[in-house]
């Protein structure tokens, strides 16, 4: 059975004392309150993974994300960040593909495969983003354009790799909107999602957690996450209150 995730993506957000403070208030809710079945992951900028790991300290449901990698493990790469670099201030998992860098960043399904595998390799797990833009919803392209984001970043892997590896469904045109995909479209996309999954890799497939991103909050995750292929939630504005990140947790 799939994991219940629900993952925080602060994005180029908060200084430092405002980190800890985020990430300490969430540490002490999540160990009062969220579910035991649940991993709650926070995703934050490289500058406060390892305040943010100090913090979780040996909390038991409280995992620590990056928000990006390079692929390439050392060297005359200035201002980039390797997988092993994150691994060795204790990152658990990375966060890669989200819309913004494909957007902004220009990363290809190509460059990604890499990371994934750079991620992999340090024994950090992904989390993998794919969705598709406005356009290509309204042209009805929506399950073409993830398939091959599915296809061209993830699916050279050995099925054992892919195992360890968190899909988030994210709706470009959801993402910091405010418009939320309805329940039933989420669902669809996720069914689908599972289906592709399945024709790879057979019935690995059903343990595979895929997460559904875009404006999702304590008012409407519970509705999101009754889905029967939405496993949890990438949570970007919402997981930068406590309260609202973990109340999001309780939503199953
Ligand atoms: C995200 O950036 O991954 C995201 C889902 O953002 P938001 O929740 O703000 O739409």
């Amino acid at each position: 059975m799939a994991k219940k995730i629900v993952a925080g993506n602060w994005k180029m957000n908060l200084v430092k004392d405002e980190a800890k403070a985020l990430a300490s208030e969430v540490v002490a809710q999540a160990k009062a309150e969220t579910p035991s079945d649940v991993t709650l992951i926070m995703g934050v900028p490289f500058v406060h993974i390892a305040e943010v790991k100090n913090i979780i300290g040996d909390a038991e449901n409280v995992f620590l994300a990056a928000q990006n990698c390079y692929d390439k493990p050392s060297g005359a790469y200035t201002g980039e960040i390797s997988a092993a670099q994150l691994k060795s201030y204790g990152v658990d998992y990375v966060i890669l593909g989200h819309s913004e860098r494909r957007e902004y960043f220009g990363e290809s399904n190509e460059m990604l495969a890499a990371k994934v595998d750079a991620v992999l390799e340090n024994d950090m797990l992904p989390i993998f983003c794919v969705g598709e833009v406005l356009e290509e919803r309204e042209a009805g392209k929506q399950n073409e354009v993830v398939s091959k984001q599915l296809s061209e970043s993830l699916f050279h892997l050995p099925v054992e790799d892919f195992k360890k590896v968190v899909i988030a469904y994210e709706p470009v045109w959801a993402i910091g909107t405010g418009k939320t995909a309805s329940a039933e479209q989420a669902q669809d996309m996720h069914k689908e999602i599972r289906a592709m999954l399945t024709a790879k890799y057979g019935d690995a497939a059903n343990d595979i957690s895929i997460l559904y991103g875009g404006s999702c909050k304590p008012s409407n995750a519970n509705e999101i996450f009754a889905g029967a292929d939405v496993d949890g939630g990438l949570i970007g504005g919402a997981s930068l209150a406590a309260a609202d990140f973990v109340a999001i947790s309780k939503s199953y």
